[in-house]
């Protein structure tokens, strides 16, 4: 699935997308949180672009440990300490490894899944990251289980994270800022699920 070179690649690509949505996150936030999602994600993978030329000479577990200790350390916001720990679990699990399959990438969305949901104390159906982190990891397991096609799993995880988005316009917000909103924030995406999306989509396009 993937190298050093490869998961560098992603990661610029993650990097370069963030900034580009940047505003886009931030009007998500905008309506029902503090319109801070973009830009809180950019600053992190900003700060994440300075330590890219350390990358090369690492394993994928020390480059994901890197990349989580500079989001939470950069980021602020919810979303820091959330992004970051789902990174430093991954990095945690990918340790010493130079390449990685799609069955460490599922385990992988596990771990972070995991992590995710202690330190944010949440489950799915509440409006955050995981509805679109849990359908994804959910389907591309089930679909490289039937027929161990990475690609076509990694298309059914981005459709499912897709599908995500739409179900949390459909939800009330219970963690999180936007649950100050109530039922207000019903009818409104949410920002973290849409910016895992945009992860897992470099991960589609590129490995
Ligand atoms: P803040 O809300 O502190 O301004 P951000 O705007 O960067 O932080 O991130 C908001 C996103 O974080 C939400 O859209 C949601 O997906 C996610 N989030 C917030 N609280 C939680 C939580 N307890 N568990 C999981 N995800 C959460
Ligand atoms: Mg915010
Ligand atoms: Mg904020």
């Amino acid at each position: 699935m993937a190298d050093v070179k490869k998961v560098i690649e992603i990661i610029d690509k993650i990097i370069a997308d963030v900034d580009e949505q940047k505003l886009f996150l931030t009007e998500l936030d905008n309506v029902i949180g503090d319109g801070d999602h973009g830009i809180n994600l950019a600053r992190g993978f900003d700060a994440v672009k300075t330590i890219e030329d350390t990358f090369e000479s690492k394993d994928i577990g020390a480059i994901l440990k890197a990349i989580g200790m500079k989001l939470v350390s950069t980021v602020g916001g919810a979303s820091g300490p959330l992004y970051g720990t789902a990174f430093m679990k991954s990095g945690a699990l990918l340790n010493g490894k130079t390449e990685m399959d799609m069955n460490d990438f599922i385990e992988m969305l596990q771990v972070s899944i995991d992590g995710i949901m202690k330190r944010g104390k949440a489950v799915k159906g509440e409006k955050t990251m995981l509805d679109a982190m849990i359908p994804a990891h959910d389907a591309i397991k089930a679909s490289y289980e039937a027929d161990g096609d990475a690609k076509k799993a990694l298309d059914a995880g981005v459709k499912a994270a897709e599908e995500g988005i739409e179900y949390t316009k459909t939800i009330i917000a219970t963690k999180g800022r936007a649950s100050y909103l109530g039922e207000r924030s019903i009818g409104h995406q949410d920002p973290g699920a849409t910016s895992f999306t945009l992860m897992l989509k470099a991960v589609q396009e590129l490995a």
